[in-house]
């Protein structure tokens, strides 16, 4: 599947500077999301990888689900990652930096890419019951919120889905009782 460009608004989103990336570096850098969901399966949890890149290209922020691991309703990938890039920027405004996400982001995780004023957001798979960029009404294009970002969906689509969907399949057969799909990134 190609990437599909959405760009909320009319133009690239009233804040979103220069949000840079070429096909090539989202396939790279999304690579690198899914080792980290696979990193997620290794310890227990929900397979989705986010990390954040700055505008240099360099990666600040890694995480993967750690819901279960932290009992942390809010440890979703991105909420990690964000929280690593916003520490090691020593600002939690992350103007002009791109975030990766296996899957397309939930309602809070969509909301904190807001707070932390983020360029681009660059997801894989789309989660029809959570996501809040495309699967329910966006949360990234509301004309009364103060910061738009840049939204790039299906970017490795096939093996971000593919990951989630074959763990939920293995949770199945092994009759455990699979993590809440709602809670799943
Ligand atoms: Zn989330």
């Amino acid at each position: 599947m190609k990437p599909v460009l959405n760009v909320p608004g009319k133009s690239a989103g009233k804040n979103a500077a220069s949000p840079a990336g070429s096909e090539a570096s989202d396939l790279a850098y999304m690579d690198q999301a899914l080792e980290l969901a696979a990193a997620a399966e290794l310890a227990g949890e929900v397979p989705i990888g986010a990390l954040v890149i700055n505008e240099r290209g360099e990666v600040i922020g890694r995480g993967y689900n750690r819901t279960r691991l932290d009992a942390d309703p809010t440890a979703h990938a991105e909420m990690v990652a964000l929280r690593e890039a916003a520490w090691r920027a020593a600002n939690p405004r992350l103007t002009g930096c791109t975030l990766y996400a296996t899957i397309e982001p939930c309602a809070m995780c969509a909301g904190a890419l807001i707070q932390a004023r983020i360029a681009r957001l660059v997801y894989g798979a789309p989660d029809p019951k959570a996501g809040a960029l495309h699967s329910v009404p966006s949360l990234a294009a509301h004309p009364a919120l103060n910061h738009e970002y840049a939204v790039i969906a299906g970017v490795r689509a096939q093996a971000c889905g593919a990951r989630l969907s074959e763990f939920f399949r293995r949770c199945r057969a092994r009759q455990a009782s699979p993590p809440e799909p709602a809670a799943t990134d």
